[in-house]
């Protein structure tokens, strides 16, 4: 009858909740031990001049390799961390494994113009963000014009000034600054206008179905007319069709970036050389 099978719903879900609540629980515990058992790993992805198909720079992405629940998805991982506060030191991790990558391609005489990392809002607004990015850069000499920061649209819920302040003092390192996940977030154009950022990244899910979706076409055409118009470049994130990369070239689009070209790899695997793009 509908008593019991709604009860032996509720007991299914009660048990799945649980599994999640533990998983959670096990990851919480196991995070603080996975940069000594080195399980952490980054992996690169490349971004593409949409004109002439040349290398324009990578996007460092954490990987966490787990050795009993292997790969867990950097989104949960990322969740998890800020959680436990765990993220700053991942976060300067990731930022010493750049530099290193960089150094490295260098030594080899790899050109990799520019590498870009993903900071998430707790890292932003941490107090020893600047002093840990100076430091960090300087141990590696590298050239903070070959940095760039992604902040994610997301950072338009706090204070404008407080994230203006923030803006100018990484600004003042000379790293560049990119707004990643463009589109999907509440903010404005006018926190578009107004802060120091260098490069809009429209949001995959825009990308995604360009073609069909007429409303995403409408809105990327948009996003794209008015980050020129602010002096910006934009990077298309998720290109994975030729048709996709075709209406982003028509849109000068300077970047793109999507399985259509690489997906992420480690940094001993990155694709140098030129892109095919047309
Ligand atoms: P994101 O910064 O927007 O990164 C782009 C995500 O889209 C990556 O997922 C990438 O693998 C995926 N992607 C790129 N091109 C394509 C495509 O053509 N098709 C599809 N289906 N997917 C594509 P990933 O690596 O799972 O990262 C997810 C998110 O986790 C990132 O989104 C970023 O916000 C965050 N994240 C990753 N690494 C770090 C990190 O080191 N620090 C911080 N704070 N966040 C990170
Ligand atoms: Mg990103
Ligand atoms: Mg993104
Ligand atoms: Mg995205």
């Amino acid at each position: 009858s509908y008593a019991v099978s709604s009860q032996m719903a509720y007991k299914i879900y009660d048990q799945k909740m649980q599994r999640s609540f533990d998983r959670r629980l096990y990851l919480e515990k196991e995070l603080p031990k996975a940069i000594e058992r080195q399980e952490l790993t980054v992996f690169y992805q490349p971004k593409v001049l949409l004109e002439t198909g040349e290398l324009s720079g990578l996007e460092a992405l954490v990987r966490w390799d787990h050795f009993r629940l292997g790969m867990v998805p950097p989104d949960e991982l990322i969740s998890i961390a800020e959680e436990t506060k765990y993220i700053h030191r991942i976060g300067e991790w990731m930022l010493r494994e750049v530099c290193k990558d960089i150094q490295n391609w260098d030594k080899q005489r790899l050109h990799i113009p520019q590498v870009s990392i993903n900071l998430s809002p707790v890292q932003f607004f941490d107090d020893n963000l600047i002093h840990t990015v100076k430091t960090i850069i300087n141990q590696y000499h590298i050239s903070p014009s070959r940095l760039e920061f992604e902040i994610t649209e997301s950072i338009s819920m706090f204070d404008i000034e407080q994230i203006d302040q923030k803006l100018y003092d990484l600004k003042r390192i000379g790293v560049q600054i990119a707004i990643d996940d463009f589109g999907t977030g509440h903010s404005s154009l006018v926190y578009l206008q107004r802060l120091p950022v260098d490069v809009v990244k429209i949001d995959r899910s825009f990308v995604m179905d360009i073609p069909e979706n007429q409303g995403h076409i409408a809105l990327t055409k948009a996003i794209v007319a008015m980050a020129h118009e602010l002096g910006l470049k934009v990077v298309a994130e998720g290109i994975e069709t030729i048709e996709q990369q075709q209406f982003l070239q028509s849109l000068q689009c300077e970047m793109g970036q999507g399985y259509l070209y690489s997906k992420p790899v480690p940094g001993k695997e990155v694709p140098l050389g030129c892109f095919e793009v047309v």
